[in-house]
């Protein structure tokens, strides 16, 4: 038995995604379950951050696009379930993978039609083969013929019934039924995997989620609620806990829901676990599930205190920032928030989106600063500047001239900023501040 596992351990690895539409996370606790128990569930979210950048309704539409994409709608840009097209610069987990490895063979089966006909309508030639519309049986079929019969290495299966069973019944018998049923598809699914495990010595990710929860009766979706927020994903791998060490989120809403992981930490989990996850998937709204999230710190000695780059929570303080920036800085209370520094860029999430350190085009925005500085930021929605960073400092070209990262030694510049903050800038005429980066 353990020879088995161990061997199976190793092998080849390969993912099956499935999504089951509506489904309120709680029925799954309340009713018999046999194929969700052989997983690992937690709670997570869906609908961005209320009030904030991100926020997205409640819907199939926007919900099926972050879990195939891994952004929220300010960057997939699908915002009804009749959007057509998502945004192609934040491309599909279809695409992604087609794009790390032309062998990988891909399947989408979807029995509701949109998420293939509309939003990733041109990443359908990727598949070796797909499916809209049907019966979830037929699609349950579909998939268990490609677990059986072909050698898949991405799999994603979406079943609708709960969802069609809320609106027309809200909770009751039928909902709770049609969560049995797909608990029972799950399990056929779940012992085609093991069999692949067993003949092939294959690695199977299985991921289970949904794309929202539903309303106080159960018939309708789409609002800023806990419970229509609420969403769950389960795997037959552990999930990792850390990336709770790194959330950003202040998380007094929802019940805590912002302490979870939400609807975009999907497509991270999947790269990451095929070991394609490259610096740019670091600009994704979530992280990875599976395998280690490694953190950065960057310090600064400003006279003598230990200042720790932060950003401020509060977006675009200094009037020339936009809606989807936040200010840096060097806050010196002896904490830094956690960064991913990678390759020659610095991510960071905020509020649950991805964000890179960039320097402002205008120059001397705040009062204090001057005619060769510019202030750095974070910026969620376009690609970080290049940086070159190494032990100890952190310089960038600027119009062909080389900046060095500094503090300004003006407390407080903007603001927002507190008594024992310095803003971040990049000075094209000093030399770069010495750094300790951890
Ligand atoms: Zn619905």
């Amino acid at each position: 038995m353990l020879s088995v596992c161990g061997f199976a351990a190793n092998g080849a690895k390969k993912v099956l995604l499935v999504g089951i539409d509506g489904v309120q996370y709680e029925h799954i606790l309340k009713l018999n379950t046999p194929a969700f128990d052989r997983l690992n569930i937690t709670k997570a979210y869906t609908g961005g951050v209320a009030g904030n950048k991100s926020e997205q309704k409640t819907i199939s539409g926007p919900g099926w696009t972050t879990i195939l994409t891994g952004v929220w709608k300010n960057k997939h840009g699908v915002v009804s379930n009749t959007h057509g097209l998502a945004n192609s610069q934040w491309p599909s987990i279809y695409r992604y993978l087609h794009d790390a490895n032309r062998q990988f063979k891909l399947y989408g089966f979807s029995t509701w039609g949109p998420i293939h006909s509309q939003f990733f309508k041109n990443d359908m030639p990727f598949l070796s083969a797909h499916a809209e519309g049907g019966s979830d049986d037929d699609n349950l079929n579909r998939t268990l013929k490609v677990l059986y019969h072909d050698s898949p290495d991405f799999i994603f299966l979406h079943l609708d019934e709960p969802d069609a069973a809320g609106h027309s019944h809200g909770f009751g018998q039928a909902y709770d039924d049609s969560i049995i049923r797909s608990d029972n598809r799950l399990g056929m699914l779940l012992d085609a995997v093991a069999q692949r495990e067993q003949v092939f010595a294959e690695n199977w990710l299985v991921l289970v989620t949904t794309d929202h929860g539903r309303d106080f009766m159960g018939k309708g979706h789409g609002g800023q609620t806990k419970q229509e927020k609420t969403i769950f994903i389960a795997s037959n791998k552990p999930l990792n806990k850390n990336y709770q060490s790194i959330i950003t989120l202040p998380n007094k809403h929802f019940g805590g829901l912002y302490g979870l992981p939400a609807q975009t930490y999907i497509v991270p989990t999947i790269l990451n676990y095929f070991g394609v996850m490259s610096d740019i998937h670091w600009r994704l709204d979530g992280l990875p599930l599976v395998g280690d999230i490694k953190v950065n710190r960057i310090y600064a000695d400003i006279g003598g205190k230990k200042c720790g780059l932060e950003w401020d929570m509060s977006t675009g303080s200094p009037s020339t920032l936009g809606a989807n920036e936040h200010v840096a800085k060097f806050d010196c209370d002896g904490n830094a928030d956690p960064l991913f520094i990678k390759g020659n860029k610095i991510y960071a999430n905020i509020f649950n989106s991805g964000c890179t350190l960039q320097w402002d085009a205008d120059k001397g925005t705040p009062l204090t600063l001057e005619e060769n500085e510019h202030v750095a930021k974070f910026d969620c929605t376009d690609f970080g500047d290049p940086l070159q960073i190494n032990d100890q400092q952190i310089t960038s070209y600027i119009n062909d001239q080389l900046c060095g990262f500094q503090w300004d030694s003006d407390a407080g510049t903007p603001i927002t900023l507190g008594r024992n903050e310095h803003v971040a800038k990049f000075d094209c005429e000093g030399s770069p501040d010495q750094l300790v980066i951890e």
